[in-house]
């Protein structure tokens, strides 16, 4: 599936999760609208699950949710229970056999799985499952997770979770499908969101996202804890705490960058804490100015915050394609060549002649910055200011989000001011983490280690550590 270069210059979403137990009826058409939902945590491959307490019926395939979904491949899914994934490729290569969920046969049933995260200690549980004469199908971190649940001891599928817990080490949040449940955990750091919500009619959801839960009706809306694990079952919801929470290591870039604006997450609403990121930085890199623009559309909140807070005026610059995303057809050489302006045009008139303060919500590689700021000296801009919401990325994440080695990262080899200079720009001004935290509202429980390098858990950072010199990378 071809990508545009602006997605190449992101952090790569994780997966999106989803499990729905009705108390009864058909599930199918509730699971597929939640899974769209979560649409933008994975637009690679997208798979439902659904069992009627006796068989697990599947459908998966590569694409966005509306092109592996049709009514033919719905009408087999049959029965009040589903679990669903959408997939952007993390750990694992980004083929046809690494689409969640997984469904294998086990001693006491069919056991399906859906994952999001990225375990650092799956290579030797993978080793040790081999040596065990397991048959690994994949490459992702979610065969072993479920071939581990399938063949540990315990009288239900709650307590061979609690078992295996305690063996996974890093960011994870499941849901698993068997017998006449759905059960869901999210690891002991609580790195990846997690909610459960209660649907009209009875029955619960739970999914990477409230927005999600909130799309298919649900009410009652709570976080799953770091450690937990619950139950549905048709109407029930049940809770167990097997492993107690760690030390807390939500990502950051949840707020940042990945979860929708309607989000909430560790009681905040992601809409408001991007305002407060734009206002931190209209205090931490004041610049005179006479427009304020985001790169739409996850900086639009922030730059709002920052231009109230500056008292520059907001306007729109850009013009996005929000449908070009990602798409079955190669684009043309010369079509590439055009870059970002695939994705985005500029609107002049709110450009010619001003001095543009850009906010954006990061910088990886520093691909895409460049030609969005040419765009808009194009436009008529005379100066161009970069405000970026969040710290300089300078370390690779090792919990489920690709931004990239050490070798890619721009931050790594250069300063803001080399940024700048690189980028075009007249200036570049990152938010530091105090004032990214204090926007939060927040001095601790939260991973930031793709700014400082400081992992909350051990990580194999020679996997992202072949340090060349940058000028190498850019030529
Ligand atoms: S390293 Fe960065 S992207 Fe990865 S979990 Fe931590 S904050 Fe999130």
């Amino acid at each position: 599936m071809a990508t545009t270069p602006l997605d190449l210059d992101r952090p790569r979403e994780e997966c999106g999760v989803l499990g729905v137990s009705l108390a009864s009826g058909d599930v199918a058409s509730t699971a597929f609208f939640g899974l769209y939902a979560l649409q933008h945590r994975g637009q690679e491959a997208a798979g439902l699950a659904v069992s009627d307490g006796r068989a697990v019926r599947i459908h998966k395939g590569m694409g966005l949710v509306p092109q592996v979904f049709d009514a033919a491949s719905m009408a087999p899914l049959k029965g009040s229970l589903a679990i669903g994934h959408t997939r952007y490729s993390t750990t694992g290569a980004n083929s046809e056999r690494n689409v969640q969920p997984y469904v294998v046969e086990t001693m006491h049933g069919p056991l399906g799985v859906a994952h999001n995260g990225n375990l650092t200690n799956a290579d030797s549980l993978r080793e040790a499952l081999l040596a065990r004469g397991a048959g690994l199908q994949s490459s992702s971190d979610s065969e072993v997770l479920a071939l581990m649940l399938a063949g540990t001891e315990g009288a239900t599928w709650e307590e061979r979770l609690a078992t295996v817990m305690g063996e996974w080490v890093g960011a994870y949040c499941l849901v698993v499908i068997a017998g006449t449940k759905v059960v869901a955990t999210r690891d002991p750091w609580g790195f990846r969101p997690l909610s459960v919500g209660k649907l009209p009619g009875g029955g619960h959801a739970v999914a990477s996202e409230t927005g999600a839960l909130e799309t298919i009706g649900c009410t009652d809306m709570r976080e799953v804890r770091p450690g937990e694990v619950i139950v549905l079952q048709g109407g029930l919801l049940r809770s167990h705490q097997p492993i107690q929470p760690k030390a807390q290591a939500r990502c950051t870039f949840e707020h940042i960058y990945f979860s929708r604006p309607d989000a909430h997450w560790d009681g905040m609403s992601v809409h408001e804490v991007r305002q407060n990121l734009g206002r931190a930085l209209a205090e931490e890199h004041p610049v005179p100015a006479d427009v304020v623009i985001p790169v739409p559309d996850s900086s639009t909140p922030a730059a709002i915050g920052l231009a109230r807070a500056s008292g520059i005026s907001y306007n729109e610059g850009f013009v996005k394609n929000r449908y070009i995303g990602r798409t079955f057809i190669e684009p043309t050489d010369e079509l590439r060549r055009q870059g970002v302006a695939l994705k985005f045009n500029t609107l002049e008139e709110n450009l010619r002649g001003k001095r543009v303060i850009m906010v954006d919500d990061s910088i990886v590689r520093g691909t895409t910055s460049g030609p969005l700021v040419k765009m808009v000296r194009d436009a008529g801009a005379t100066e161009v200011h970069v405000r970026i919401t969040c710290p300089p990325i300078a370390h690779p994440c090792f919990f489920g989000v690709d931004m990239g080695t050490y070798d890619e990262l721009i931050a790594h080899h250069l300063t803001p001011d080399e940024i700048a200079a690189h980028i075009g720009a007249d200036s570049v001004g990152f938010l530091s983490v105090d004032a990214m935290m204090g926007a939060l509202e927040r001095d601790e429980g939260y991973c930031n280690a793709c700014f400082t390098g400081a992992y909350p858990v051990p990580v194999q950072l020679e996997l992202a550590t072949t340090k060349q010199r940058f000028d190498g990378v850019l030529a």
